[in-house]
This record gives C-alpha cells, structure tokens and sequence, in this order.
C-alpha cells in the first residue's frame, strides 16, 4: 500500500496530539471492549497512521466500531489519546469521501453530531426517534425503548442548555461538519 508521508502529520495537527509515544505494548488492544469487531486493533491503528497509511485507515472498520470508552486510554503506559485519534480519523474519512463499511454507524454519528450542534447536548429521545426513522428501523428495539421511557433514562422534552451561542461558536470554529 502506497505510503502518504503527510498522513501522520494531518493527524497531529488535526487532533493535537502527537501518536509517537506508542511503542506498541498491545495494552489499548488487549482491553477494548469492542476489539473483536475491528479489523485493526487499535495499536495497529496508531502504527498504521505512523506508517502513512492513510487509504487502509481511513477505509477501515475500526475506526466506526470505537465506541469512545476510553479504556485504552486508562491502560496506556503513555496516554495516547487513541479515541481522539479515531475521532479526527472517522471526520477526515468523511471529509475525503471514504466509502465507509459501516453506513449504520455513519448515520448514527451524523445524528449524534447534529443534535449537539443544534441542542449543544444530547436530547436522547429524539436522537434515538430520528436514527430509527432514517434507518428504517424504527419498530426494532421498540420494547427496550419504552422500557427506558418508563425507568425515565429517557426524558420526554428536550433540556435547554447554557452558552449555546458559545457552542455554536466553538462548533464553527473547529468546522464541525456532521
Ligand atoms: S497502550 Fe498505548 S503504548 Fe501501548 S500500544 Fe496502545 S497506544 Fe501504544
Ligand atoms: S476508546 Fe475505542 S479503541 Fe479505546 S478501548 Fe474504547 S472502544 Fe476501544
């Protein structure tokens, strides 16, 4: 696979943060919690991205199926912020037009990331309304749904947030783009 020497330093300067610490103990792969659906691990993430790959990283599974726990963070000898990495990895495939695999969780991100921009939080209720609706899954997972709204994990209205300007702000500064 051809080798993109600008990769590495993209992503440095995209995320902030230098990967070069990593000396690959396996530590962020042995604890993640969803290494078994990737199909790189993510000490092979971080080495890839090391190694200028960009097409085989920003085309990969792994980068959707993180689901941002911070475990690795908190085994990593050195605190590499790898869910940071796979968060400026997952918006630059997007950005580049990546056929990404995993369309699913695409749409979940854009939902996710569009109820942030314009609630500045997560109104739980309507993110899970509108990713069922767009997905054409809206009747599965129906039980488990109410079963939330009945514990009250759910709230029904939406909560108004404070220094939302602030976020919009923040938010078209860094160029968020859902
Ligand atoms: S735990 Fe840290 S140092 Fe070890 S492989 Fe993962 S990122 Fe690299
Ligand atoms: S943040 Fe992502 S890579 Fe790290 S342990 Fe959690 S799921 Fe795995």
């Amino acid at each position: 696979m051809r080798v993109d020497s600008s990769f590495k330093e993209e992503v440095r300067k995209r995320s902030g943060q230098r990967f070069d610490a990593c000396f690959q103990c396996l530590s962020c792969a042995g604890g993640c919690p969803v290494v078994e659906d990737m199909d790189y691990n993510p000490t092979q993430i971080v080495r890839l991205v090391e190694f200028g790959q960009r097409e085989r990283v920003l085309a990969s599974k792994a980068i959707w199926v993180c689901v941002g726990c911070h475990a690795c963070v908190s085994q990593c000898p050195n605190r590499v912020n790898v869910p940071l990495l796979m968060d400026t990895l997952r918006q630059m495939a997007l950005e580049q037009g990546v056929e990404v695999p995993e369309k699913r969780i695409v749409l979940f991100h854009r939902t996710f990331l569009d109820q942030v921009r314009r609630r500045g939080r997560i109104y739980e209720l309507g993110l899970a309304a509108r990713y069922k609706l767009a997905s054409w899954t809206l009747f599965q997972d129906l039980i488990a749904g109410l079963k939330f709204l009945w514990k009250r994990k759910f709230k029904f209205l939406p909560e108004a947030v404070k220094g939302l300007s602030d976020i919009r702000t923040i938010w078209r500064e860094g160029d968020g783009k859902a």
